[in-house]
């Protein structure tokens, strides 16, 4: 459902992607993990057309992301991404949230988008919050809005970059869980963490990157148990 091939991105005289390629299968959950500067939050922005690559080829479902004539926003519908910061509306609730893109993008009926905005909220475990305004929730309730959110645009796929990295410790395995159920029900999910635990439950196969190349890949046990690399050894070394 992703495939891409060979990206090079640079950023200045400074190249953050060195041919870098992956795939990504329908229902598939990938993670990617490799340490700061990497390129992690650089290669996912390229693939829902955020950042623009200099070469190579990203295809989401067998469409060009890099084509001119592609429209990039119809390719975000349907790729969502949920970041670091879940940058919801303050002055709304997160219902009001929830309702907001499928309201004023996709013109969609107001009763039934309410309906549906109600359903993701309980999917995601916020029952009861739906009149809260992001400053009375937790930082993890706020990112479980956003990830609603997200799924309100009904996308084929998900990104998400870091997103438990601000939260509190108490917080992070809530919004873990409702990845994990996503998951779990085929979402297609491409995530960049630093969640080790989760990464190795969760995903299909697990992809390390550092300094702009993917260094190695493979299936979560092979991963963690067997890292044939110098750097992924030592990476791994160093956080678990
Ligand atoms: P982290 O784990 O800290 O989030 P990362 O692997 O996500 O790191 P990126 O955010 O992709 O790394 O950044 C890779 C490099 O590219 C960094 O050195 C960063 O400073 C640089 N970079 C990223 N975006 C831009 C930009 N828009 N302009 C210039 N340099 C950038
Ligand atoms: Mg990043």
């Amino acid at each position: 459902i992703i495939s891409v091939v060979d990206v090079r991105k640079s950023f200045g005289a400074f190249e953050v992607l060195k041919g870098v390629s992956l795939d990504v299968k329908k229902g598939e959950a990938i993670c990617i993990i490799g340490p700061s500067g990497s390129g992690k939050s650089t290669l996912i922005r390229c693939i829902n057309a955020l950042v623009e690559i200099d070469s190579g080829s990203i295809l989401v479902e067998n469409q060009e992301v890099n084509d001119e004539r592609l429209d990039k926003l119809k390719l975000r519908r349907k790729v969502g991404m949920v970041f670091q910061q879940y940058n919801l509306f303050p002055h709304k609730t997160a219902l009001q949230n929830v309702m907001m893109a499928p309201i004023n993008v996709l013109k969609q009926d107001k009763k039934e988008v309410e309906e549906r905005a109600r359903k993701l909220l309980a999917k995601v475990r916020l029952t009861g919050k739906e009149n809260n305004y992001p400053g009375e929730l937790s930082g993890g309730q706020q990112q479980r809005v956003a990830i609603a959110r997200s799924l309100a645009m009904r996308p084929d796929i998900m990104l998400f970059d870091e997103v438990t990295a601000a939260l509190d410790p108490e917080t992070v395995k809530e919004v873990l869980v409702t990845i994990r159920e996503l998951a779990e029900e085929g979402m297609t999910c491409l995530l960049v963490t630093h969640e080790m635990k989760f990464a190795r439950d969760v995903a299909d196969h697990i992809y390390f990157t550092d300094k702009g190349v993917i260094v190695e890949h493979a299936p979560p046990a092979e991963f963690f148990e067997n890292a044939k690399d110098e750097r992924t050894k030592t990476f791994l070394g160093q956080i678990l």
